[in-house]
């Protein structure tokens, strides 16, 4: 077992790797892991308070993703700067169709948290730096070979070219993951021919823990709480999804402009809309591999799959998943199984799929019904909103979807909940 330089590489320390590290260390503490991130940041050289910035881009937090952070003692402290989300309202701009989730008809205080990325990170690295997981940045993993029950990774840095073997290598490297295409992983790509424009966004009216997925001709967009209301105002994190032209049309506008073509789209649930913070966008793109795992090699996060952004799914998704590869992880160590064998990650990737094929068709079917003009489709999505807010079981079904607590997940405080039966073991 201790042939290796380190038990597991993760290559790439965004919200999935770091928070992959960060339950490897709580439920195995004894296996050495080593993180290989691109970016130049430090677990030593954090700063020492948070200042929340106007433009920070945040993530919508489903209250499956609360629970996962409480289990990993971090939400205590991520809770500080979440806001949480205690109404999700869905409607269709022109239609009558609308619907309203509480989380009060759930028994929760929320059905869901935003968090700003950046304060996401910085947790993280905080409790990092209380572990012994080995944080090696600015440095990137570029090549993979097999060994025998392990692999063999070269790391690119500044300093120079290196080698390091180890059990298993996780790849997080994100949705335009280099490292999934250099070993060959077979990636599905279904492009939306659209972009999401990404901002936060001043309202005059309070946004009263208000979630807003608003479906209009010009593409889906949310609106998400942000931080506390007050009386000079709210912040709302907007994700509006438009096709090429549409982007390019509204980024030439000024910001009063871009206030007052929001308002057109949205209406006035927020009051008005005063200001406009920096825009960014990103090209809409829906990727999945059909398998996740090698011998030696398991993908997570983006790099497994990557989601439309306005059902807020995306990072939701890859938490379940990280926490059922920490599971299989820990069931494989009790049965002194190779970690890096294949039967053990497939165990795992079987075990993953139900959720992940659920949610990737549960974001895509909203895009695929909002985003249809045909009358009857029309007709029959107003109907299905209409039918969430009668119907008891379809709402709690919807509701659970959004709360991220659609699919099935591996408790990783209790023994023995998986059935790892694997045959033959590299
Ligand atoms: C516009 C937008 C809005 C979103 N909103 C939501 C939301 O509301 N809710 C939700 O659940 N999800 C949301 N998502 C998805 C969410 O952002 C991602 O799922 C989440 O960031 C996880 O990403 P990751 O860690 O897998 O990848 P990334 O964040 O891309 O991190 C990859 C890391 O790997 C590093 N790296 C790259 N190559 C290498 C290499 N070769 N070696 C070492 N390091 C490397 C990079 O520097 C980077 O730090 C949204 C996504 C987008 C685009």
């Amino acid at each position: 077992m201790n042939q290796h330089d380190t038990d597991i590489i993760i290559a790439g320390g965004g919200l999935a790797g770091a928070t992959l590290a960060l339950a490897m260390a709580r439920t195995l503490p004894q296996l050495r892991v080593t993180v290989v991130e691109a970016f130049p940041l430090s677990p030593d050289a954090l700063p020492d308070s948070y200042q929340p910035s106007y433009d920070a881009r945040s993530t919508a937090l489903a209250w499956g993703s609360r629970l996962i952070f409480e289990e990993l003692g971090l939400w205590q402290r991520l809770s500080e700067h979440a806001t949480p989300i205690r109404h999700i309202h869905v409607s269709d701009r022109g239609h009558f169709g609308a619907t309203r989730l509480n989380a009060a008809d759930h028994h929760q205080e929320a059905l869901g948290y935003v968090a700003d990325n950046r304060w996401m990170g910085l947790c993280l690295m905080r409790e990092l730096l209380k572990t012994g997981v080995v944080w090696e940045a600015p440095a990137e993993v570029t090549d993979m070979q097999p060994l025998p029950g392990g692999v063999r990774v070269t790391l690119g840095a500044e300093s120079g070219q290196r080698e390091l073997s180890a059990r298993c290598l996780v790849v997080a490297d994100g949705g335009r993951s280099g490292l999934r295409e250099k070993l060959g992983f077979r990636v599905n790509e279904q492009a939306y021919d659209q972009h999401a424009l990404i901002a936060n966004v001043s309202t005059s009216h309070s946004h009263d823990y208000t979630a807003y997925e608003r479906f209009t001709d010009a593409g889906p967009m949310a609106l998400l709480p942000h931080g506390s209301p007050t009386r000079a105002g709210n912040t709302a994190a907007l994700v509006w999804t438009l096709d090429n032209h549409a982007l390019d049309d509204l980024l030439a506008l000024s910001d009063d402009d871009k206030c007052q073509r929001l308002q057109q789209r949205f209406g006035w649930r927020l009051g008005r809309f005063t200001r406009i913070g920096e825009c960014s966008h990103y090209p809409l793109t829906l990727k999945t591999v059909d398998e996740s795992v090698r011998p030696g090699v398991v993908l997570v996060g983006n790099a497994a799959h990557t989601l439309h952004p306005v059902a807020g799914q995306g990072f939701n998704l890859a938490l379940r998943g990280l926490m059922a590869l920490v599971e299989q992880f820990r069931v494989a160590t009790q049965r002194e199984l190779p970690l890096g064998s294949l039967p053990v990650l497939k165990d795992y990737q079987a075990r993953h799929r139900q959720d992940w094929q659920q949610t990737v068709r549960f974001s895509d079917s909203l895009i695929q019904l909002f985003g249809n003009h045909l009358p009857l489709v029309t007709t029959a999505r107003d109907a299905g909103l209409m039918g969430l807010d009668l119907l008891p079981g379809a709402k709690r079904w919807f509701a659970r979807q959004a709360m991220g607590m659609g699919g099935r997940r591996a408790d990783i405080r209790t023994p023995g909940t998986l059935s790892t039966e694997p045959g033959n073991h590299d």
